[in-house]
This record gives structure tokens, C-alpha cells and sequence, in this order.
């Protein structure tokens, strides 16, 4: 079984020492933050595979803290304590970027359960917001800005550019780029990405006299992370 090092973000001493023992009997490392200003600081000097956050800590809140850790670049998987069987509970912490929530009382089988599977779910990276260089992009909105500038793309051009925001600075084959912008009913014209490659350098950089979108000739296309 993988071995886990998780971080218990939990005020009180009892409940916080009953579950680090719990997790280094079953061979996982454990450290304890008091607070969620401890949680934050800890969390982004050591690789967690996995945070336990109480919902009811003195000072920032355990939502607060979630929303902190994310926004700090903390994408481990945080289970919630929440203290009451409250759906407000369960709904905010998901809004701050929880990935999962535990009532309090619990077993502790039941929340070693979750963790694992939380961790083979895994913590990758999950940013609201794109941004390359100048670009920015939110897939969630359906909206891209080249610096404060909105752009208008068509649902094509905004699949186009978002596969290649996903991967700066890689050249991207033209039949990975289909995979990643079309889907497959889509028909396999050889000069579509070439088309759309033209439409979208037409609005993200022809206006604001950047090069962004790079020919890589006999491979594809590269999104520059510089804009020289
Ligand atoms: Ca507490």
C-alpha cells in the first residue's frame, strides 16, 4: 500500500494526537497544524500527499484556509471535518476547493478509507485561471484576455487555444491538437488546425504585435511562454 504523508490541520490536541497515531500505526507520516495560518505555511514547504481540515479552528476558518491553501498553489486532496451533519457545510467547503468532508463523529477506518481514496484520485494541479505569459484564459467562463483585453473566440478557437495553453512551451502535433480541440465525430481535414491556427494568431496576436503561436515546420505548433 502507498505510503502517505499528510498534514491534519486540527486545534484540538486530543482529536489531533488520536489521529496522528492512528496514521503512523498504519505506516503513513503525520504532522499536525495547530492553525490554519500553520496549515498554509506547512503546506507549501512539504509535499503532502493529502491534508485533513477541520471546518472549526480559531482564527482563519477551515473553508478560509482551503481557499488559502489553493490559493497559495496547494493542490493536495483535502478531506473537511465538518462538525455537524450541515449540507452549508458540505456545500462551502467544496466551493473553497475541498475534495471531499467527514462528519464528525467518525471511524477512523472510515477516514483512512476516504484518504486513500483521495490520494489515488491524486492532487494535480486543478487552476481556475490559465495564464500564459499576457494570455489568460478561464475554461470555466469561456473567456480569454490578452492583458486586460477581452478576445472573442468561437467555441473551435477557444478549444484550440486552451489545448495549447494546457501544454506552454511544448510543440503540439496537429493530430494532438485535434485530439485536445475536436472531438471525434469531427472530420479529419489535414488543414483544419492549420485554418484555425491562422483565426486565432488573427485575434491573440496580430492586434498586440506578439508572435505567440510558433510554426514548428514538419511538427506542428508551440505556444511561446515568452512574447518576444
Ligand atoms: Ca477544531
Amino acid at each position: 500500500m502507498q505510503t502517505m504523508r499528510v498534514l491534519i490541520v486540527e486545534d484540538e490536541l486530543k482529536m489531533a494526537s488520536l489521529l496522528r497515531r492512528g496514521l503512523v500505526e498504519e505506516g503513513h507520516a503525520a504532522d499536525v497544524a495547530p492553525t490554519g495560518e500553520d496549515a498554509v505555511w506547512m503546506a507549501q514547504s512539504h509535499p503532502y500527499e493529502a491534508i485533513v481540515l477541520d471546518v472549526m479552528l480559531p482564527g482563519l476558518t477551515g473553508f478560509e484556509t482551503c481557499r488559502q491553501l489553493r490559493n497559495a498553489g496547494v493542490w493536495a486532496p483535502v478531506l473537511m471535518l465538518t462538525a455537524r451533519d450541515g449540507v452549508d457545510d458540505r456545500v462551502a467547503g467544496l466551493d473553497v476547493g475541498a475534495d471531499d468532508y467527514l462528519t464528525k463523529p467518525f471511524s477512523f477506518a472510515e477516514l483512512l478509507a476516504r484518504l486513500r481514496a483521495l490520494v489515488r484520485r491524486g492532487g494535480g494541479e486543478r487552476p481556475t485561471e490559465l495564464i500564459v505569459g499576457t494570455l489568460r484564459l478561464d475554461p470555466a467562463a469561456r473567456r480569454a484576455w490578452r492583458s486586460q483585453t477581452e478576445i472573442s473566440l468561437s467555441p473551435k478557437e477557444f478549444a484550440l487555444l486552451e489545448a495549447f495553453m494546457r501544454r506552454p512551451g511544448q510543440v503540439l502535433s496537429r493530430l494532438q491538437l485535434l485530439e485536445h480541440a475536436w472531438d471525434f465525430a469531427y472530420e479529419n481535414r489535414s488543414n483544419v488546425i492549420d485554418v484555425y491556427v491562422r483565426y486565432i494568431r488573427e485575434k491573440v496576436d496580430r492586434p498586440f504585435g506578439t508572435h505567440s503561436i510558433e510554426t514548428v515546420r514538419g511538427v506542428g505548433y508551440r505556444l511561446r511562454e515568452d512574447e518576444e
